[in-house]
């Protein structure tokens, strides 16, 4: 009917209504939903509530005995168990799974569900239909046999339970909740321990205040009770966020990279708002490590600046403090890793709440020497090239002092950067077919070439670090 009203034959629909006496116009067609998937949807929903798939059934028709059988002792018929969850990806009872949110809305368009589907494949950074069965379920398999901890094989990606068991009905919260599961580390960010150079110390705080109190809980209880909030400060560049990457790639824990976009909303009330999904979605993911970077950009202390503070503002900075006590009176294992570059403009109510507070200093003198010798070994190949360097490098990590890990990063660069530079005219004349490259050498990088670019370069945090270190005086914990 609604085939023949598109095309115009109106007459011929309203002929088919009458005689049929079906009242068609109460119902419409949905495109792409099948009660296939609707069954599918409905199973993992109730696995995910009871931990057991449902017995769907159908009443039995008594002259079919093929089928349905009437049990010896008489009575009741008995009901046969459909087969649709035979076709459904078993999930193991310690596996979660991963819904695009959109998928809970059967009603929604398929013009509005397509950048949905496509910011789930983005995510998780696959387009192969063969990890992504085609109603949403994720069924590659999580790994939690290497649970936190150094070394390991490279984790898979991570796997989390559906929202909507999360947020039932209320659309409000869909779209928060949205908001906030964009930012869940789904693919590993593949950054070791063993990556960070140096920092030893506060790898190690890290580690005992997140990865310690998951793999051994049962230290963990009473004066022992985990930290609920830590702080990494510093200048800029020296590995903050790397940490913060080390902790998604090495802890099973759900991992929320949260920065001051996420939860500053242009809609008044909503920035406190995202801040309790926030939360509430970390417990319901539990364990969980929301990280919050810049943490100054959201937690600047109230009422400064000028003009005064917006309103909207004071109450997400309120809900944060909530929240986090909320985390300190719980059992919760929702962790708080929050990281900022200006810890005198935080909010002193949020400080005291961060419980521990770390500087992540500039490298010493030993940690620069292993990053030069890391980004500028003595051979190295980049496309096919060969770079070989001849570099005293004790001495230059004499002469990079006050450099930060990004400025050293930096300054290999540029030094690498030189050979490269002189061949790019000899590239240029090159007149044959540009594929066919003439055989490339390229000149050592040599000690004067990076002092000389040293000479260029001005370390980023040199001047600020008077005012980390007075700062650390009075602030830092123990
Ligand atoms: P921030 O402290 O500002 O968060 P990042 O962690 O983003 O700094 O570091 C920026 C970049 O500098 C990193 O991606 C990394 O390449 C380099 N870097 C800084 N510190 C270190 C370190 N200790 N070990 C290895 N790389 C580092």
């Amino acid at each position: 009917m609604h085939y023949l009203m598109q095309e115009g034959y109106v007459d011929s629909s309203n002929a088919l209504e009458q005689e049929t006496k079906l009242g068609l116009r109460r119902f419409e067609v949905c495109d792409n939903i099948d009660l296939e998937t609707i069954l599918m949807e409905y199973e993992s929903y109730y696995y995910i509530k009871f931990q057991k798939y449902p017995k769907i059934t159908k009443k039995a028709v008594d002259n079919d005995s093929s089928l349905y059988s009437k049990p010896r002792s008489g009575g009741k018929l008995r009901r046969t168990v459909s087969n649709y969850s035979q076709g459904l990806p078993r999930i193991a009872p310690q596996q979660t799974v991963q819904r695009p949110i959109s998928r809970g809305n059967t009603r929604t368009t398929e013009h509005s569900k397509a950048p949905n589907r496509e910011s789930c494949k983005q995510e998780n950074g696959s387009n192969s239909p063969s990890e992504v069965s085609d109603f949403g379920l994720n069924v590659s398999a999580i790994n939690k046999s290497g649970g936190c901890g150094e070394g390991g094989h490279p984790k898979k990606e991570r796997l989390i339970k559906p929202v909507s068991a999360f947020i039932g009905a209320n659309s409000e919260m869909r779209e928060l909740a949205a908001v906030i599961s964009r930012d869940i580390y789904l693919q590993n960010p593949n950054v070791r321990w063993d990556d960070i150079i140096g920092l030893d110390a506060a790898k190690r705080l890290v580690k005992e205040a997140v990865v310690y109190p998951i793999r051994y809980p049962q230290l963990f209880t009473g004066i022992l009770s985990p930290w609920k909030g830590l702080l990494l400060y510093g200048p800029p560049g020296t590995g903050k966020t790397l940490l913060a990457k080390a902790v998604a790639t090495e802890c099973n824990t759900t991992f929320f990279n949260i920065s001051a976009s996420t939860i500053v909303s242009k809609w008044r009330g909503d920035s406190e708002k995202l801040v309790r999904v926030l939360f509430e979605l970390a417990r319901y993911h539990a364990p969980s490590t929301i990280f919050l970077d810049e943490l100054e950009s959201v937690m600047s202390q109230r009422g400064a600046g000028a003009g005064g503070e917006h309103e909207g503002s004071l109450r997400m900075k309120t809900e944060l403090l909530v929240q986090m006590d909320g985390l300190s009176r719980s059992d919760d294992l929702v962790f708080v890793l929050a990281a900022s570059n200006l810890p005198w403009e935080l909010d002193y109510a949020m400080l005291r709440r961060l419980e521990k507070r770390i500087l992540v200093d500039l490298p010493s003198k030993e940690a620069r020497q292993a990053m030069i010798q890391h980004w500028l070994p003595p051979v190295s190949n980049s496309g096919g090239v060969e770079l070989r360097t001849d570099l005293e490098y004790s001495m230059l990590g004499e002469e990079t002092e006050g450099y930060s890990g990004s400025d050293i990063k930096l300054v290999c660069k540029e030094a690498a950067m030189r050979p490269v530079r002189k061949i790019f005219n000899a590239l240029e004349n090159h007149q044959s077919d540009r594929k066919d490259l003439p055989a490339i050498r390229l000149d050592t990088v040599t000690s004067s070439d990076f002092l000389d670019v040293i000479a260029h370069t001005k370390p980023s945090a040199k001047s600020l670090m008077q005012k980390y270190i007075a700062w650390q005086k009075e602030f830092e914990s123990v």
